[in-house]
């Protein structure tokens, strides 16, 4: 625990329950750090030592074990607000559930229905939301980089959940623990930890903030990481984003050497007039029974959704046993509790 938020354990919120106290994050345990970012946002994947995710997995795997009586009370009464300006099923959802079976109160707050409609800038939208009480914002975002932002004017923990083409975090670390899981490791991140573990990561790799949180974190822990696609979505230089990092254009050699696939849907929100062969791709680089069969009959699948069932990956795969989709789902849930309770203790998970 650093001194900061000893010095805040002292002064306790009142309202925080008596049982729940030995483990309860307090409020304000901030001292933001010199560039005032709040020590409890999750900005980019690479903020996070490898201890800190670590610590995240150890916290998420607990707070999966046990029953949720004995977290209910974990972050009573504290506010969150869910700041999206995209939509979202899965991360929206995951992080709300979360907030709520720890006890939290949120509110949404969307760019169809709200002041943003009306040209309210996000610094306002963020010092309206922070004025009101919210302790902690969960931003998802069209444009990258806006998370700084709106944790630079509020001085609140900010969660991206998500900002344009540059990270999901969240999602890095949910795909982790869903690895680790399925592969039988603990869950655990040092140096060494998925030596001699390939994952193929597939698709729109361009325009996917997954893949680069993915790409960014994976090399770390020793993986080899594989990113597959055709030149239009799959730039060279895509190759510099970490060491660990190859390109293969060729699906079924990448499937060849890799224990892990991840599938992309192509984000046609994003594609900017550009023109892509659908039938071609589903031939390159769709994920079929066929194919997996014969290139890698073992590995495990993963998607972080949406997925487009028959273009990217078949509904044969998607839900056959080697599927960890919807586990990455549940994973999400447990790593956006972990991100919550870190939030508000001041940056320790
Ligand atoms: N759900 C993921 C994201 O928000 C992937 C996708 O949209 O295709 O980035």
């Amino acid at each position: 625990m650093s001194p900061a938020t000893k010095s805040a354990s002292k002064s306790a919120h009142k309202s925080v329950p008596k049982k729940a106290t030995a483990q309860a994050p307090q409020p304000k345990a901030t001292t933001p750090s010199a560039d005032g970012i709040h020590p409890g946002s999750l900005l980019s994947i690479t903020q996070l030592s490898l201890e800190e995710v670590s610590n995240i997995l150890a916290l998420a795997e607990r707070l999966a074990g046990e029953p949720q009586s004995k977290h209910a009370t974990l972050l009573e009464n504290r506010k969150l607000a869910l700041l999206f300006y995209e939509s979202s099923t899965r991360t929206r959802t995951s992080f709300e559930l979360a907030a709520k079976s720890l006890g939290a109160m949120t509110t949404l707050v969307s760019d169809k229905s709200s002041s943003i409609e009306k040209g309210e800038s996000l610094k306002d939208t963020g010092l309206t939301l922070r004025a009101l009480g919210a302790e902690c914002i969960i931003l998802r975002h069209n444009a990258s980089g806006s998370p700084y932002l709106l944790a630079k004017h509020t001085g609140l923990p900010v969660l991206n959940a998500g900002d344009g083409m540059h990270e999901h975090p969240s999602q890095a670390l949910l795909d982790l623990r869903t690895i680790l899981s399925r592969l039988g490791k603990k869950q655990a991140a040092t140096d060494t930890t998925l030596d001699g573990i390939t994952v193929c990561i597939t698709g729109d790799i361009l325009h996917s903030r997954v893949a680069r949180s993915n790409a960014l974190l994976l090399p770390r822990l020793g993986a080899k990481v594989i990113l597959c696609g055709p030149q239009q979505l799959l730039p060279p230089e895509a190759v510099d984003l970490s060491t660990g990092i190859t390109l293969e254009r060729d699906f079924d050699k990448a499937l060849q050497q890799s224990q892990v696939a991840m599938m992309l849907r192509i984000q046609k929100e994003r594609l900017a007039g550009m023109q892509i062969d659908l039938a071609d791709y589903q031939k390159q680089y769709q994920l079929n029974e066929d194919r997996y069969f014969k290139h890698a009959p073992t590995a495990v699948v993963m998607h972080p959704g949406p997925m487009i069932r028959g273009l990217e990956i078949t509904a044969d795969i998607a839900d056959g046993p080697s599927s960890a989709i919807e586990e990455q789902v549940r994973n999400g849930l447990a790593i956006r509790m972990a991100l919550l309770v870190r939030a508000l203790n001041g940056g320790a998970a």
